[in-house]
């Protein structure tokens, strides 16, 4: 299967597999070429965001890896007669990067970006604990409204230059992590940034996954919107209805093409 770029709903995708992945960022993690690469992984919410928000597009236009996280866009995508091989997660890319250091006999180190006060440092210790080949060198947990206050943005940027980390994780939700990232890739001093919402919170085991049987079902969401109603519950219902509108667009346009 081509690893060529996909178009879908005005987003350049690459259809890659996990493994196809994770082979694609320690390309970039083994071969430094003093840029910090990022990759964004769109979900049904980040599909319907970009359709009207122009520097949340422009982020996901530059960025160097665009990673199908949502089931349903998956499904689309098949519909579509644009297959993308697999689902691939923030969660679990990030997961198997950090997993696959071993076998590729090298230290891996990781600085955290994101989630409640105390909650990064939690993900530090259970990812040592668990792979022994990852070592974390920072961890910071931002206070709200943080992107608007250079300062911070220069202090932040000062942490992660002197830890020097191969992978930033950055776990701010959707758009604000691909903004910031975006905002400030020329000055971030990692290999690459991976924009992956609550990563940094399953790590600490602050919030979990869905059960396997769901993730496999295309139910994450499900268990997302049942796990925070208060957070989820409108967003869900828009998306639900403009999804499918996407969908119908772009079968439109494609087959009038
Ligand atoms: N978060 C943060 N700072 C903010 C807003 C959110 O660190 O200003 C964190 C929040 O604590 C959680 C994550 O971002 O860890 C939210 O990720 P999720 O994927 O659930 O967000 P979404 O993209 O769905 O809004």
């Amino acid at each position: 299967m081509t690893t060529e770029r996909i178009r879908l709903f005005g987003i350049e995708i690459d259809p890659l597999t996990r493994e196809q992945a994770v082979d694609r960022v320690y390309a970039w993690i083994e071969n430094p070429d003093g840029k910090c690469r990022f990759v964004v992984t769109p979900n049904v919410d980040h599909t319907v965001m970009l359709q009207h928000h122009a520097t949340f597009r422009k982020a996901y236009d530059d960025a160097d890896l665009v990673l199908v996280d949502g089931m349903p866009v998956v499904l689309a995508s098949r519909m579509l007669k644009k297959p993308v091989p697999e689902r691939v997660t923030g969660a679990d890319l990030t997961i198997d990067l950090l997993a696959a250091a071993a076998r590729k006999e090298r230290r891996l180190s990781v600085f955290f970006l994101g989630a409640a006060d105390g909650v990064a440092n939690r993900a530090v210790n259970n990812v040592e604990r668990t792979w022994p080949d990852v070592y974390a060198v920072g961890a910071y947990s931002p206070p709200i409204g943080f992107q608007n206050d250079e300062q911070e943005n220069d202090r932040i940027l000062a942490m992660i230059d002197s830890a020097n980390p191969d992978i930033l994780v950055v776990g701010l939700g959707a758009p604000k992590q691909e903004l910031w990232v975006h905002a400030h890739q020329d000055r971030i001093n990692a290999r690459v940034a991976l924009c992956v919402g609550a990563t940094i919170d399953f790590l600490a085991g602050e919030k979990s996954r869905a059960p396997l049987w769901m993730q496999n079902y295309g139910l994450e969401w499900c268990h997302r919107v049942m796990t925070e109603p208060k957070r989820l519950a409108a967003r869900y219902a828009h998306d639900a209805w403009m999804f499918p509108k996407l969908v119908w667009c772009e079968w439109w346009y494609d087959t009038r093409a």
